[in-house]
């Protein structure tokens, strides 16, 4: 591989806006992709994603902003000089050339010699494991190894920046799986700073280093999966990464902590607490593992158990607070919260440790 093995440059976006007419589709987003990191852009629909791969991969040319590869300007380049491969969901390979040929095609494009052509289409047909497959024409192959074909046409020429648009979204789940982590392992492998479009959480989560969760053109947040996990930046982000529990409430110090006064009733200590609004409303996003049963008349939110439903190892509960908020709990099976049935009263608490993120009403 040492012919891409040294790929890993960063990718920066400076400033990079963009405007279809009247409408803006991608806002001021500043970004730092390090050499041979994976980082996903991650939002739903609309938010902006493929306007700024396809910004990076020069096919479009953004309104303002900058971006660099390697440390270097390449807004004023075409796509064929900047370096980048792109891979696409729908595979484009080129029907009438048997997967052989579609691998060597942007080396003959480039004018390498036959010799050089055939060690490399050799090394890229045995890193996506495609070499017993050489001879196969692209309607032979099932979706998955057409998709790896594209990823060998793709790194053959040794990009410095790896694109992937929502390479894995025609794919079934299970071959979606074992694609999305056969990619990290080349990318690992290769150490090719990677760009990956995708609007599927658990896709980001698994694949990327770093997420950039974007909304409305904005990216709300970028950090590490476990980060945005445990403590999104905003309403938006917790409710769009996971199942999250938003409550409402004020927030008052207590003790070296604080505590949320649940509009709903009863309040939640809190280790750590981000600034909140000068009246003190804050929402808190708590995951439903990170909550857990007390005894009622315990200082925590109350509610009644409206439905349990088991989910592998561990129980999901719905519960009604008595202000009319509806909340999620997962707890262990066979743990001691597993008791709790339909029906029954019970009071919540935070588990030790567990992260709680609080944000401003205003910012939600
Ligand atoms: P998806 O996952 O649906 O592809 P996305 O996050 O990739 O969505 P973009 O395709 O980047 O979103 O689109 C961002 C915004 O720009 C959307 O509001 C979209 O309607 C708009 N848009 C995209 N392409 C064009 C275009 N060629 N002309 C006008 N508006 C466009």
């Amino acid at each position: 591989m040492s012919q891409i093995k040294d790929a890993g440059v960063p990718l920066q976006f400076a400033g990079v806006r963009h405007r279809y007419g009247d409408s803006v589709a991608v806002a001021d987003v500043d970004l730092l992709v390090e050499p041979g990191e994976l980082v996903a852009l991650l939002g739903p629909s609309g938010c902006g994603k493929t306007t700024l791969l396809r910004i990076v991969a020069g096919l479009l040319r953004q309104s303002a902003g900058r971006i660099l590869i390697g440390g270097r300007q390449v807004d004023g380049l075409p796509t064929a000089q900047r370096g980048v491969g792109i891979v696409f969901q729908n595979y484009a390979l080129f029907p009438h050339m048997n997967v052989r040929a579609n691998v060597g095609y942007g080396l003959r494009a480039r004018g390498v010699a036959a010799a050089q052509e055939r060690d490399t289409v050799d090394r890229m047909l045995e890193l996506v494991q495609m070499t017993a497959l050489a001879h196969r024409m692209p309607r032979e192959l099932s979706g998955g190894q057409q998709q790896r074909v594209a990823l060998a046409r793709t790194l053959a020429v040794a990009p410095r920046v790896l694109l992937l648009d929502e390479p894995f979204a025609a794919l079934d789940k299970n071959l979606r799986l074992d694609m999305q982590m056969e990619i990290r392992r080349i990318q690992r492998e290769l150490g090719i700073t990677t760009l990956l479009v995708t609007h599927d959480q658990e896709e980001a989560m698994s694949m990327a280093d770093r997420i950039a969760v974007m909304n409305a053109g904005r990216v709300e947040q970028f950090d590490r999966p476990e980060t945005i996990y445990d403590w999104p930046a905003s309403r938006f982000v917790a409710g769009f990464i996971g199942t999250a529990n938003v409550l409402q409430g004020r927030l008052q110090r207590l003790g070296s902590g604080y505590a949320l006064q649940c509009d709903a009733g009863g309040e939640l200590a809190l280790d750590d607490a981000a600034p909140c609004s000068r009246d003190g409303a804050a929402l808190l996003s708590v995951r439903p593992e990170h909550f857990a049963f007390a005894a009622q008349g315990t200082g925590g939110p109350h509610g009644t158990v409206s439905m349990v439903v088991p989910l592998g190892p561990q129980l999901v509960y719905e519960l009604m607070l008595d202000g009319g908020t509806s909340v999620k709990v997962t707890v262990p099976r066979h743990g001691e919260d597993a008791r709790v049935q339909p029906g029954e009263r019970v009071a919540l608490r935070l588990r030790d440790g567990a992260p709680a993120a609080v944000f401003v009403p205003e910012a939600a």
